[in-house]
């Protein structure tokens, strides 16, 4: 392949609430393919500026391309139609329902949402489901009831659940919180495995993770843009190890 293709820019982006400025003139882009880690200490800004790219918060200046699309523009369910996905820090799953069933409800034919479970279901949306559920490590636990899973086993589902909707970019707000480090080794591998024709932005604190999954690190602090770079020249940044890794 040769150069490769910028999916997200991010150009002096700018939200004020109430005249703080939780993202301040912020600019980075992601390219097709890689893994991207925000990190940066609590408060940093790192949750608005996805808030700010699914469209849940409104920039008050700046860009967020997507492609050729504009996303400030965009409301939140045209920004998902445009191949943007977002897992929220808590999972967000149906827990009556069982694997199989949490995983067709996402499948974008099925968004007839209850009323799909009553409806033939084709080899497609079966076949579909299967492939998901065994990348994410639940292929024998199909017919459980997604209140029976571990939470990190949850996290996984909710990951498939936008998985099956063939995001292009799919963003993580700190996916391994309360996982086990076996279950944050499978993540690393799980995330590894999505990334061919799809970008992921990842927020996360476990540096041993970070270090395993990412192409490229941005670090943020008090709103602004601090570092880019590998996790190793970050490591080795004296004003990330000041504001961040130091403490
Ligand atoms: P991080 O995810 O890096 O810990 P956040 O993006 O959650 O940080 O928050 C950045 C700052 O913006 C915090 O000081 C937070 O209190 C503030 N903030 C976030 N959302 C809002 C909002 N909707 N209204 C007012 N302040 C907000
Ligand atoms: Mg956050």
């Amino acid at each position: 392949m040769s150069k490769k293709d910028i999916v997200l820019s991010v150009e002096d982006l700018t939200v004020s609430f109430d005249g703080f400025k939780a993202v301040d003139d912020l600019s980075f882009y992601v390219d097709e393919g890689e893994i991207r880690v925000i990190i940066g200490p609590n408060g940093a800004g790192k949750t608005t500026v996805l808030d700010l790219i699914c469209g849940k918060t409104k920039a008050t200046s700046g860009s967020i391309k997507f492609h050729d699309l504009e996303l400030t523009k965009l409301k939140e369910h045209e920004i998902v139609e445009a191949g943007v996905g977002r897992k929220f820090q808590n999972p967000s799953i149906y827990e009556a329902l069982s694997v199989f069933e949490n995983l067709e409800l996402s499948y974008p034919k099925g968004k007839r949402v209850f009323g799909a479970l009553f409806f033939k279901r084709t080899d497609e949306v079966i076949n579909k489901v299967k492939e998901i559920a065994r990348m994410i490590y639940l292929d024998d636990k199909l017919d459980v009831k997604a209140s029976l899973l571990s939470h990190g086993q949850k996290q996984w589902l909710e990951i498939g659940m936008l998985l099956i909707q063939n995001p292009k970019l799919l963003m993580l707000d700190e996916p391994v919180a309360g996982m086990s480090v076996a279950e944050r080794e499978k993540t690393a591998e799980l995330l590894k495995n999505i990334t061919k024709n799809r970008s992921v932005i990842v927020i996360e604190h476990d540096m041993k993770f970070v270090e395993h999954i990412a192409d490229r690190v941005t670090v943020l602090h008090q709103g602004k843009f601090l570092a880019e770079g590998s996790m190793q020249s970050i490591q080795k940044n004296q004003k990330v190890i000041d504001v961040y890794l130091g403490q």
